[in-house]
């Protein structure tokens, strides 16, 4: 027997409404690349995000078609996420700090007919624009008077074609299935691929976000938007601050520890997410400015980092220094990206110090609606006993079922598990710790050495900035660890005092075989460690190390 309640689509488009309608008046707060400050709210949000839609109607642009931005976090990305979605279009959120050739691929491969810049942007586009035929339109996002000086065909100004456009719009009723975004894997190895999301997708994804234990977002909360929003859909943000009726607060291209500081204080901030780069500049200059700053004037309280692992170090430092949570979260391109959420249980109520760190350095807990498990490399499944490790595979409404186009060929397994080539644990509370991307274990002598957890202790070395851990070809091990450090500015530790902190912590098969000292590591354009150029460069190490 079927049950009697409704069935109404999940679209976008009921996210914008209900933010306008209920949360009308809570603001958008964005600052340009100059440094000025622009006040909106989702009520003008919404109603610009209905002009955008005719203007997309005028200019001829399909319900399917991508829709391309190159852009920072501000009001008129915004805007392009939901008038671009909710009228059916798909948003291609373009990562600007890919290589042209990147680009270009990838924009050509998703068949990108207009797109939307930010005019910083401009040389960029002047030197994407002869590779990309296809592209009928480029839209500054500015006035005329923020018009750069660009050679392009068909350029347009943002700001004239909504001025040109209605306000009066209805949302189309659209399948809930239809693509709404799409996002583009960083492609470490090989082409990038598209990940293509739908309303439904996204919808659900977003009540994920929303719940308390998720990222427990709220209409009380100020959202600073380090994630930028071209990166995995800045984790749902755009999305569930809407179902939430959020305050967001979006930082343009000025992510320096000065400029953040200020719009968490001035805009009451209470919430914040972002990669660990971003947060370990940030830590570091607040430490060295501490006697200086009103610390006293945050209301941050929680902070969500993911992306790459967050060190103990900064775990400890934003509760330390500012009393601010870091929930730990794990998820990847393909998973919209939310997964995995560090939220506390029930049973680390009074829980402090080391401890606590121990459970933030996690990358947290499986969230319903969908499914994780750890699988060993014959098929069966790990045993969540935080010691044994497998790959980690998912299912669920916002797990990618094939990427765009069909590249890369069937990804799912026979019973739908996507392989996700993160190696973890996970232990009996159901923490998940990642250990490894599968292609960056270190097999040394017919054991699996976990380059992430030396990373880790490596940062916790007051004299390190930053650690990666590589392998390298050796004789006798097949494989062993190389660690590779920048030294925090005005520091010089010496390969034998990191090594004797490490032989302190690790057992002995496990510690590095050398230390490299370099002035600064190699990040990918979402802020991973860029291993690949790293396993490159010091390939044939220890053969030179003798
Ligand atoms: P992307 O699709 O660019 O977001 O990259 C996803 C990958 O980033 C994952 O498969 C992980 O390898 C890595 N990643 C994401 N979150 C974390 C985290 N919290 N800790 C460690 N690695 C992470």
């Amino acid at each position: 027997m079927l049950g009697l309640m409704q069935q109404r689509p999940l679209l976008i488009s009921t996210l914008v409404d209900y933010a306008a309608q209920w949360h009308g008046e809570r603001e958008i707060v964005s600052r340009d690349p100059e440094g000025a400050i622009h006040r909106t709210n989702y009520a003008e949000v919404a109603a610009r995000a209905k002009r955008l839609a005719n203007a997309l109607d005028a200019l001829g642009i399909a319900q399917g078609d991508r829709v391309a931005t190159l852009a920072w976090n501000g009001f008129r990305h915004l805007e392009l996420y939901y008038g671009v979605t909710s009228s059916g279009r798909v948003l291609h959120t373009v990562n600007p700090r890919l290589f042209p050739d990147q680009l270009a691929y990838i924009m050509h491969h998703a068949e990108d007919g207009y797109v939307f810049f930010d005019p910083v942007f401009a040389p960029l586009v002047e030197a994407l624009a002869p590779r990309l035929p296809q592209v009928r339109g480029w839209v500054s996002l500015s006035d005329r008077a923020g018009l750069p000086d660009v050679k392009v065909d068909n350029l347009l100004v943002y700001e004239e074609l909504l001025a040109a456009a209605s306000a009066d719009y209805s949302w189309p009723p659209l399948d809930e299935n239809a693509a709404s975004t799409l996002c583009y894997t960083s492609g470490t190895t090989g082409n990038p691929k598209g990940v293509l999301y739908s309303h439904r997708s996204t919808v659900l994804h977003a009540f994920a976000a929303c719940a308390v234990d998720g990222l427990g977002l709220s209409g009380r909360d100020s959202f600073l938007v380090v994630v930028p929003l071209f990166h995995a859909n800045a984790w749902s943000v755009p999305f569930s601050g809407a179902m939430c009726g959020m305050k967001l607060v979006l930082p343009g291209p000025r992510l320096d520890p000065e400029s953040l500081f200020a719009l968490l204080v001035d805009e009451g901030c209470t919430k914040s997410g972002g990669v660990p780069t971003v947060w370990l500049n940030f830590l570091t200059w607040i430490e060295a400015n501490r006697a200086s700053l009103d610390l006293g004037r945050l209301r941050l309280k929680t902070v969500l980092c993911g992306g790459s692992a967050p060190p103990r170090a900064i775990i400890e430092k934003f509760h330390e220094l500012l009393g601010v949570f870091l929930l730990h979260a794990w998820g990847m391109t393909e998973t919209s990206p939310i997964v995995t959420v560090g939220a506390p249980l029930a049973k680390h109520d009074g829980m402090s110090g080391a401890a606590l760190v121990d459970v933030q350095a996690k990358q947290g807990r499986q969230v319903c609606g969908v499914e994780l498990k750890l699988a060993r490399p014959d098929g069966g499944e790990a045993p969540h006993d935080g010691v044994s490790v497998g790959e980690l595979k998912v299912r669920g409404n916002w797990i990618v079922s094939g990427y765009f186009k069909g590249e890369g060929g069937q990804v799912l397994d026979e019973d739908g598990w996507f392989s996700t080539g993160d190696v973890a644990t996970i232990d009996p509370d159901g923490y998940v710790q990642l250990t490894d991307r599968l292609k960056d274990v270190i097999k040394s002598g017919g054991e699996w050495i976990s380059s992430i957890e030396i990373e880790n202790l490596a940062m916790s070395h007051p004299e390190v900035f930053e650690a990666a851990v590589v392998a390298v070809a050796h004789p006798v091990w097949q494989e062993r660890p190389l660690l590779i450090v920048q030294p925090r500015v005005g520091f010089a530790p010496t390969r034998e005092s990191i090594l004797a902190f490490l032989t302190e912590r690790l057992p002995k098969w496990q510690v590095p075989e050398d230390v490299a000292f370099v002035d600064s590591l190699p990040h990918t354009a979402t802020g991973k460690l860029l291993k690949t150029e790293l396993r490159q460069r010091f390939h044939g190490h220890l053969a030179v190390a003798g």
